[in-house]
């Protein structure tokens, strides 16, 4: 499914994509343009996905968010943990059928239990998720998760669809402020970061990392100990990790359940 598109007065049907922003702004305020932009499938999930922007405008906004991540926050400096890190990284970036691309594995020194991937393939990791990982199968489930992100298109997809509420509410007020407007349009660093995954994002993630998983050769059912583990370890006021991700009971039931349909099981 893909009706996301933007109405406006009398349309005339645009790819977007070959728009100039204003020029685009300024149709749509005019209600002369209907927005109905990018439905692309996803040649990985088979779904239907709309988006605005195009890879090289998102790998710009990546590599923003990256160096601004890389300023802000000390980096953990464990060779071993490094190593580690981007062997289990590259298997399942190459189970994923993206180990051309270039990949960047970075453990971050902080106390969370999070790990966060941009969609120029920078994945950041934090020493707090690391030290429960004491297995690689754990570390692939994490993995595998951050790198379904980015196969699953979920920022461009995430971002678009923030950027056509914002210029549908322009486009329906009577004032438009140009410059609010242009920065609605405009891509700010935190792409990705800012713009928290839909429920139904991170549940797609989880589904396409045990792929990645069983592809690269890690044990999927290992994937079931660890988010029990993520869950345990959460006390009183669970990780980010998971207070922006589904339900961890709804979770661990919905992956036990892919992985003995696929008869990765049992477990
Ligand atoms: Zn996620």
């Amino acid at each position: 499914m893909c009706d996301h598109a933007v109405t406006a007065g009398q349309p005339q049907l645009v790819d977007v994509s070959k728009l100039d922003r204003r020029l685009l702004l300024r149709g749509l305020a005019s209600g002369t343009l209907l927005l109905v932009a990018g439905c692309a499938t996803n040649t990985e999930t088979g779904r239907s996905q709309f988006i605005l922007i195009d890879d090289a405008q998102l790998e710009q906004a990546s590599l923003q968010a990256w160096a601004q991540v890389r300023q802000q926050t000390p980096v953990w400096r464990n060779a071993a943990a490094q190593r580690r890190l981007e062997s289990v990284g590259t298997r399942i970036a190459q189970a994923a059928g993206r180990g051309g691309q270039p990949w960047e594995f970075v453990l971050f020194d902080s106390n969370e239990k999070n790990a966060f991937v941009l969609p120029g393939g920078h994945v950041g990791f934090y020493r707090g998720l690391y030290d429960i990982c004491e297995r690689d199968d754990w570390m692939a489930a994490v993995l595998g998760h951050e790198v379904g992100h980015v196969t699953g298109r979920h920022a461009a997809e995430r971002y678009s669809r923030e950027m056509a509420t914002q210029t549908a509410l322009q486009v329906a007020g009577t004032q438009i402020n140009s410059q609010i407007a242009m920065a609605a349009l405009g891509l700010g660093a935190q792409v990705g970061l800012s713009l928290p995954f839909s429920r139904e994002q991170e549940a797609e993630a989880d589904i396409i990392g045990i792929r990645y998983m069983h592809a690269a050769g890690f044990d999927v059912r290992q994937a079931i100990p660890f988010w029990q583990r993520m869950q345990q370890s959460g006390g009183s006021r669970p990780p980010e990790f998971l207070s922006t991700h589904p339900d961890p009971d709804n979770r661990i039931a919905r992956i036990r359940d892919y992985i003995n349909q696929q008869g990765w099981g049992p477990v």
